[in-house]
C-alpha cells in the first residue's frame, strides 16, 4: 500500500476529472474518482480518502449537499473538502466555507494553485490528526494514572487491614496475660506468647518488605557490601526458624553444611532474602515434608537455592509471583494475611547485588527458588565490613 495521499476528485464533466487526475498523478498523489455526488458519498463511506475536490454544481446531490453530509457526521468531517465551481462570487465563497468546506478553488483550475491549496489542507489535516493522537494518547495514560491510583487506594486499605490483623492479635494476647496475671496454666501462657512473637515477627517482616521495596525502587537503598560466609548465614537463618518448623513438623537441612563459601554482599539483605525463601517454603510445604537449602560457588556467580515438597507453582505464575502483591489464588495463600511482598523485596535485592532470582516449580512436586548473586572481583578479598563502599551500588 502506498503512502501517497489518496484524493477523491468529485466531477460531472469528465474533461475536468482526467485534467485534475493527471495534474495530482504527476505529483505522485493516489487518485479515486466519482462522476456524481451519491457516488462521492459511497465512495467516502466504503474507504475515506485524505482530501476531496468537490465540484460545487452537478446533478442529484450537489457538491454543497455532500459538504454539507460529509461535514455533519464526526466520522467523517474532519476528511479536507476543496470546493471547486465554475462560480467565483463572493457569495458562492461565502456559502461553500459557510458549510464547512476548508477551501475554494475557481475554474478553469491552475495548477499551482491547486497544488498549493491541497498542500495547505493535508497539512492542517496531518497537524490536527498529530494532535487528535497526541489526546488519544494522554486520554490514554490519564485513564492508566487514575486506575493506578485507584489501585494504590485499595491496595494502601488492604495493607492497613493486613497489618490491623496480627495487630488485634498482640493486644489480644497481651490483654489476656495482663487479665489472668498468674492464674493462667503454664502451658496455655507459652503458648500465647509464641503466638504473641509469631504476629510480631509477621508484622515485622510486613514493614520491613514495604519500606525496603519503596527505598529499593527509589533507589535509595545504599547497600552495605561485606565478604561474608554465606553457608553459616544460611545456617543461622535456619536456626532461627527451628522452632517454627517443630510447629509445623517440617524439617529444614542446609547441605554441604560445613564448607565455607564467601561472598561479597550486604549481609542483611542476603539474610532477609535467604528467611522469605525460607518462610514461604515452610508455609506452602505440608507436614513431614523436608525443605533443602544449597550454596553452590561458582567462577562467576554463587547461587543459593530453597527447595520444598510443597504445592508447588503452576509455570504460568513463575514470573508473576515476583511481582509487588502477586499471589498465586490458592486455597493457602487466598486465607492468610500475607501480601505478596516477601518475593517482590527478594528479586529487588536480589537485582539491586546485579543477581538474578527464579523459581523451578514442576506443579505439586514442589518449588525450588534459586537466586545468583555475581563474584565481585572489585571488593577486598579481606572481610571489609569498615571498608569504604565501592561506587557501583544502588543510590
Ligand atoms: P506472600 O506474602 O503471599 O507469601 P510472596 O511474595 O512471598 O508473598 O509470595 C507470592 C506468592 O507466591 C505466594 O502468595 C504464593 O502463592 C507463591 N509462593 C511463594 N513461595 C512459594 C512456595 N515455596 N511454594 C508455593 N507457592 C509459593
Amino acid at each position: 500500500m502506498s503512502d501517497a495521499p489518496k484524493i477523491l476528485i468529485v466531477d460531472d464533466d469528465e474533461r475536468n476529472v482526467r485534467l485534475i487526475e493527471s495534474i495530482l498523478r504527476a505529483n505522485k498523489y493516489d487518485v479515486i474518482t466519482a462522476y456524481d455526488g451519491e457516488e462521492a458519498l459511497k465512495i467516502v463511506n466504503d474507504n475515506a480518502p485524505d482530501l476531496l475536490l468537490l465540484d460545487a454544481m452537478m446533478p442529484k446531490v450537489n457538491g454543497y449537499e455532500v459538504c454539507m453530509r460529509l461535514k455533519r457526521r464526526p466520522e467523517t468531517q474532519l476528511i479536507p473538502i476543496i470546493m471547486v465551481t465554475a462560480l467565483s462570487s463572493l457569495e458562492d465563497k461565502v456559502q461553500a466555507l459557510e458549510i464547512g468546506a476548508d477551501d475554494f478553488l475557481a475554474k478553469p483550475i491552475n495548477r499551482l494553485e491547486l497544488l498549493a491549496k491541497m498542500r495547505s489542507v493535508l497539512r492542517a489535516k496531518s497537524l490536527h490528526d498529530e494532535v487528535a493522537r497526541t489526546k488519544a494518547a494522554l486520554e490514554e495514560k490519564n485513564q492508566e494514572l487514575l486506575k493506578l491510583e485507584h489501585l494504590k487506594d485499595s491496595l494502601m486499605q488492604m495493607i492497613v487491614h493486613d497489618l490491623k490483623n496480627p495487630l488485634t492479635g498482640i493486644m489480644g494476647n497481651i490483654d489476656l496475660l495482663m487479665r489472668k496475671g498468674r492464674n493462667i496454666d503454664e502451658e496455655k501462657r507459652k503458648h500465647l506468647l509464641l503466638k504473641t512473637r509469631d504476629s510480631s515477627n509477621r508484622l515485622l517482616k510486613m514493614i520491613m518488605d514495604l519500606l525496603d521495596i519503596s527505598k529499593l525502587e527509589e533507589e535509595k537503598m545504599d547497600l552495605q557490601w561485606s565478604r561474608f560466609n554465606v553457608t553459616e548465614i544460611a545456617r543461622e537463618t535456619i536456626k532461627e526458624l527451628r522452632g517454627l518448623c517443630e510447629v509445623e513438623k517440617k524439617t529444614l537441612v542446609l547441605q554441604n553444611d560445613e564448607t565455607s563459601i564467601e561472598i561479597n554482599a550486604d549481609r542483611e539483605l542476603i539474610q532477609r532474602v535467604i528467611g522469605n525463601l525460607l518462610n514461604n517454603a515452610i508455609k506452602y510445604s505440608p507436614e513431614n515434608t523436608e525443605i533443602k537449602v544449597s550454596v553452590t560457588p561458582g567462577e562467576e556467580e554463587t547461587v543459593v537455592c530453597v527447595a520444598d515438597q510443597g504445592q508447588g507453582i503452576p509455570p504460568e505464575h513463575h514470573e508473576r509471583i515476583f511481582e509487588k502483591f502477586a499471589q498465586v489464588d490458592s486455597k493457602k495463600s487466598r486465607h492468610r494475611a500475607d501480601r505478596g511482598l516477601g518475593l517482590t523485596f527478594c528479586k529487588m535485592a536480589v537485582e539491586a547485588h546485579g543477581g538474578r532470582i527464579w523459581v523451578e516449580s514442576a506443579g505439586s512436586a514442589g518449588s525450588k527458588f534459586s537466586f545468583s548473586l555475581p563474584v565481585r572481583t572489585d571488593l577486598p578479598k579481606q572481610d571489609s565490613e569498615k571498608e569504604p563502599q565501592p561506587a557501583a551500588v544502588a543510590r
